[in-house]
Order: structure tokens, then sequence, then C-alpha cells
């Protein structure tokens, strides 16, 4: 149960979505260890909403989960990671097929970074017209980059029809929808 409310607390900090006005249309804070969390934010229905979203630094460079929503951010987030940490972007997963995960995928994917999402995220990019992942991965697949492995599994609808988790083995880090959170809190 502890282990099950550390991972809710992560979550609750990972995907506080809220309105807010900010100075900065960036906002990236150290996490733990190697994972950063960096916020943006994008006028919904008339309101500035904040998105937040993830990124690990490995020693093989960065691996981003999920794009930046506001898209004038797209590049300054690549630049603001080589200044903060000297090491390029290699891969971006995207979480599930909304915009304020998805929509950097043909940005990052012309930019030579290898871009990833399940079938299911794919089949709605595709039948949205929207651009797509260039690497469609199994709904249960496990990654290594350096010192760093993490899986990716597809638990069910959620949030999304196609969202999916991802799961840090040595953190006991987990990255998920904020449905799945709501889920997760009746549990306890
Ligand atoms: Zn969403």
């Amino acid at each position: 149960m502890r282990k099950l409310a550390s991972i809710i607390l992560f979550l609750t900090m990972l995907f506080d979505s809220s309105a807010q006005s900010t100075n900065s249309p960036l906002q990236i804070s150290h996490l733990a260890g190697d994972f950063y969390v960096y916020k943006t934010f994008h006028f919904y229905k008339g309101t500035l909403i904040s998105a937040n979203a993830m990124y690990l630094v490995t020693d093989k460079g960065v691996i981003m989960f999920d794009a930046p929503w506001d898209e004038t951010q797209y590049q300054p987030l690549l630049e603001t990671i080589k200044a903060k940490h000297n090491k390029d972007v290699i891969m971006c997963f995207a979480t599930h097929s909304h915009e304020d995960r998805a929509g950097g995928l043909g940005f990052y994917r012309q930019k030579g970074i290898k871009t990833y999402s399940i079938g299911k995220t794919d089949q709605i990019l595709k039948g949205q017209n929207k651009k797509r992942a260039e690497f469609i991965i199994p709904n249960d697949t496990a990654f290594a980059v350096g010192k760093h492995s993490f899986k990716v599994y597809y638990p069910g609808k959620g949030h999304a029809p196609d969202n999916i988790v991802i799961w840090f083995d040595k953190q006991k880090k987990c990255c998920m929808e904020v449905a799945l959170l709501k889920v997760l809190k009746q549990m306890i």
C-alpha cells in the first residue's frame, strides 16, 4: 500500500493540470535522480491550462515521455535540455494520442529523434490524419537505455482508449494517465 501511495504521489505531481497564469512558457523541475518534469501551457476552451510531462537523462541521451502541449516550445525544450544537461534528446514516447502527448511526434521525428507509440495510438492518429511515431511498439515492451531500464505496457482503457503506462523498475516510478490515477485512488 505504501508503494501504491508513493506512486500516486508521483502521479499527482506529474499530472497535476490546472488553470493558471505563468511567466515562463516552459518550466522544468528536477523530480529525482535523472528524472525531470517539464510543464507547458495551452489555451483550451479559453483557459490557460498546464500540462506536465517528463524526461529522463541517460548517458546515451535524453528520453522524453510526451511532447510539450505548446508547440512553440518544441524546439526550446530541445535547446534547454542541451544547455542544462549537455545531451541531445534521442527518443520520444507518446503515452496516448491526445494533442498534449502526441502533438510533437512529427516535429521530433523530423529532427531525427526516434519516436514511439503503440499500435492503438498510431491507428487513432492515422484516423485523425495527424503526425505519427516512426516506431510502433507492441503493447508490452521493455527498453534498456544506458543504465536505465523501463517497461511500456497497455493497461486497458483509462483516460484515453490507448493510454500506456511506463514503469521504471529501479526507481519504482510510473508514468501514466490521470484517469488511471483516479482508479488507483479508489483502490486505497
Ligand atoms: Zn489526454
